[in-house]
This record gives C-alpha cells, sequence and structure tokens, in this order.
C-alpha cells in the first residue's frame, strides 16, 4: 500500500485511480471556522459511524501491529476507514504504513489525512513532529488539546470506522478521547498469553469499566509459534493466558494471533501484514477477529 496522491493534494476523486476517498469537508468544514473545539469533534464524529480504541496495559504486546491490521482487514472487506494514532511518545503508525516525513496539508478544511492505496485514511502525531527521533514532552493538558485537534480538526469526512491507537496504559490519551467521543463503540484490548502481561492489560479491562467504554473483546497476540522448519507448534509465550483472562474479567474474546516472523518484516518495511500476506494463518487469525466489529450496530 502506497499513499494516494490525489487526496493528498487535496484533489480528491479527480484522477482516474482515486475514488474520491477524500471529498470530507466542503461547506460544513468550513463552516467550522468558528466553533470550539468540542463542537468541531461533534461535527466530525457525526460522520463517523463507529469508533474503536486499541487499548494494551502493556507495552510491546503487538497493539500498534493489532491497530494497523484492524484497519486494514475492515479496509479490505469494502469499509470506509481511518486510522488514528494518539500516541505522543512513540508513534509506530507513521513506521508501520511506510508513511515516514509525510506531512499532512493544512486546508480551509481541515488537516487532510494521509490517504493510502486502498482509501484509508491515516493521521498520526508522528506527522507533526519536525524530526523522526523529536521527543514530545507535554503534560495532560497540552495532550489533551492536541487529541481534540486530531479528532475535530482532522478532515475525516465520513467514514465507517475510525480505528484509533493509543500509547500503553491508562494514562491521559485514552481518558480524554473516552470522555470527548462517549459514544465510541468500544476498546479493542491487546495482550499477549503470559501473566506478566495479561495482568498489566487486565488493568485496561477495569479502565474501561471505570469510564463505561464497552469492551469489544480481548485479543491474544503472540499467542503460539509454528515452527518455520518443522511446523511444530512452539509456545513462546505460552497460549491461552488472554481467553483466560477475558473469562476472568467477563468481557469477550476475540481470538488469537500466532507469533509469525512475517509481520515482524512486514511492520518493518512499512507494508500492512493482512494485505501483503493475506493466505496465512496469522492473516486469517485478524480476518476471524474483524468478524464482529463488522456487525457493530
Ligand atoms: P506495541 O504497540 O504494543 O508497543 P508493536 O505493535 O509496536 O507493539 O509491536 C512490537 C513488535 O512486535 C514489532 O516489531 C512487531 O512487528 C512485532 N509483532 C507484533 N505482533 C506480532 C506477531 N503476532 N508475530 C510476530 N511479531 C509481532
Amino acid at each position: 500500500m502506497g499513499s494516494c496522491d490525489s487526496c493528498n493534494s487535496g484533489n480528491s476523486g479527480n484522477s482516474p485511480e482515486c475514488g474520491g476517498c477524500s471529498t470530507e469537508g466542503g461547506q460544513t468544514d468550513i463552516s467550522k471556522a468558528n466553533l470550539s473545539d468540542d463542537e468541531k469533534v461533534k461535527i466530525n464524529m457525526q460522520r463517523i459511524a463507529h469508533k474503536i480504541l486499541v487499548l494494551s496495559g502493556k507495552g510491546g504486546v503487538g497493539k500498534s501491529t493489532v491497530a494497523v491490521n484492524l484497519a486494514t482487514a475492515l479496509a479490505l472487506q469494502g469499509r470506509r476507514v481511518g486510522l488514528l494514532d494518539v500516541d505522543f511518545h512513540g508513534p509506530s503508525i507513521p513506521t508501520l504504513l511506510h508513511l515516514e516525513g509525510k506531512r499532512p496539508e493544512a486546508t480551509e478544511n481541515g488537516l487532510l489525512p494521509i490517504t493510502i492505496e486502498g482509501g484509508m485514511k491515516v493521521m498520526s502525531i508522528g506527522f507533526l513532529l519536525q524530526r523522526p527521533d523529536d521527543a514530545v514532552i507535554w503534560r495532560g493538558p497540552l495532550k489533551i488539546g492536541a487529541i481534540k485537534q486530531l479528532l475535530g480538526d482532522v478532515a475525516w469526512g465520513d467514514l465507517d470506522y475510525l480505528v484509533i491507537d493509543f500509547p500503553p496504559g491508562t494514562g491521559d490519551e485514552p481518558l480524554t478521547v473516552a470522555q470527548t467521543i462517549p459514544e465510541a463503540d468500544g476498546a479493542v484490548v491487546v495482550t499477549t498469553p503470559q501473566d506478566v502481561s495479561t495482568i498489566d492489560v487486565s488493568k485496561s479491562v477495569t479502565f474501561c469499566r471505570q469510564l463505561n467504554i464497552p469492551v469489544l473483546g480481548v485479543v491474544e497476540n503472540m499467542s503460539g509459534l509454528i515452527c518455520p522448519h518443522c511446523s511444530k507448534l512452539i509456545d513462546l509465550f505460552k497460549q491461552g493466558g488472554g481467553e483466560e483472562m477475558a473469562k476472568r474479567m467477563g468481557v469477550p474474546f476475540l481470538g488469537r494471533i500466532p507469533l509469525d516472523p512475517q509481520i515482524v518484516q512486514s511492520s518493518d518495511e512499512g507494508r500492512p501484514f493482512v494485505y501483503h500476506h493475506s493466505n496465512t494463518e496469522a492473516a486469517a487469525a485478524f480476518q476471524g477477529i474483524v468478524e464482529p466489529l463488522l456487525d457493530l450496530r
């Protein structure tokens, strides 16, 4: 997947290969100029049918990888999808989609998300940093303001799904989004199978409960590895811990994704795994996890 030049030049729908993925804004957005941040968020979010938060209480469990591949799997099902990365301290979506160095264009309709091949719209705090290794050192109020802008000032247009990737934990970022868009459908909570992860990640479930965010389900990532040489299953990080945690916490379990070295490879290359390795067991697992999300009301 690459970015769609027509849409990114604000020339949406005007080239043969562009399906008009970025015809957002128009009159509604122009008339937003004098509105408060909260009002802009409200208007923007009314045009997005479903909002899904991707959370984890622990770093390194594959949360961003799951966010990218869930969003891509939804897009592959023909849905109009946006992907928002609010991980201020480690935005990895630009790398995972090979969009490093992209600069969203500021237009009178708002900041244009980067539209990639297939029509998915992407916005990351990483696009707004001067250099990729710049550190964001912000306290809560600054982050809250930036998140409201990413929801309200980005020209998302009409979408079926907005998938939002967060930093690990239960800090300002998920709290702000939960309070700013209380109508969000809910959270997908990502863990790996071992106790050191499930104990921390169960706190994300408690966080959702306290904020009345429905938990759409738990994803158990890095669940077993099929040996590429002998095809036997190796329980590198054990198996079943995420499912047990979901049961213990009384929330749905969405499925397991095995460890697959091709996920690392395609992530490093910035190529969404489910798109480029659609015939693998891990891609089938992602597709299975997405199924209940296709039926959200
Ligand atoms: P997080 O967002 O939780 O910090 P990332 O999505 O950045 O984690 O993933 C961390 C690393 O693990 C990345 O190198 C990614 O490619 C790799 N990874 C994630 N899921 C899998 C998987 N199922 N199999 C193999 N590698 C994975």
